[in-house]
């Protein structure tokens, strides 16, 4: 079976690696009702398969910072000299899918600004924001329908994290902490997280996505810092 390090194996430091990137990273989404589209295109004139609006307004889901991460991760790959930096930059990726993931579940809540902002500021940590996007959903990430996926993608976060760390930080054995095979399973598991965050976001950020569990999270001061109930509830929510 091919694989995207079997991609960059053969193409090696002659191409820029920039289609592969747009192979992992090209999903659309509606901005009506924050469908994502399974293709890689953004076709023209074709119809939202949620609310029918017509797909040349779609907008691209990794659009930004995450696809420059991803022809980073590529590109150091290919370079065999800096190959360790993978590990640094698949786990910056991760936390960022996180981050815009969180951003998109606590924006189809109707939650405003201020407030996206101020809780992700006290929830730094990567833990702790899984468990605040547990707390928006009631999603167990061993129990989602796409289970293995999922699971694979954060097992692997949470094993090279620490290589990170020492990377990131200049501890003692830094330049020999990272192995093949860790860089291997980020470059890996890097391709695999646009698929994977792609299936969240459609799952949890769309107009049908699952309505917040009883707990939602309420203001719990007065201020510009709030949590707003959702007036009303989606037509289409569950
Ligand atoms: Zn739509």
């Amino acid at each position: 079976m091919r694989t995207i390090l079997t991609e960059l194996d053969e193409i090696g430091t002659e191409d820029d690696g920039i289609d592969l990137v747009a192979v992992c990273s090209g999903y659309t989404f509606c901005p009506e009702c924050g469908h994502v589209d399974d293709g890689h295109e953004n076709r023209r004139n074709f119809p939202c398969q949620t609310c029918g609006k017509k797909c040349d307004t779609r907008q691209h889901l990794f659009a930004g910072d995450e696809r420059a991460i991803l022809e980073m991760i590529f590109e150091c790959y290919r370079s065999k000299k800096s190959q360790a930096v993978c590990v640094l930059l698949f786990c910056s990726l991760m936390e960022l899918h996180l981050r815009m993931l969180l951003i998109g579940r606590c924006r189809r809540l109707k939650m405003e600004w201020p407030f996206i902002d101020s809780t992700l500021k006290q929830m730094r940590g990567f833990d702790q924001r899984l468990n605040l996007f547990e707390s928006l959903t009631e999603a167990k990430w061993n129990q989602s329908a796409a289970p293995k996926e999922i699971a694979r993608v954060f097992s692997s976060y949470k094993s090279l994290a620490e290589k990170r760390h020492k990377l990131a930080h200049g501890l003692i054995g830094v330049a020999f902490a990272v192995t093949t095979q860790e860089i291997r399973l980020a470059v890996e598991s890097a391709a695999d997280s646009f698929s994977m965050f792609a299936y969240l976001h459609h799952k949890y950020c769309a107009v049908d996505s699952p309505p917040p569990p009883k707990d939602f999270p309420r203001p719990n001061s007065t201020g510009a810092n709030r949590a707003r109930t959702p007036k009303r509830r989606h037509r289409h929510a569950n």
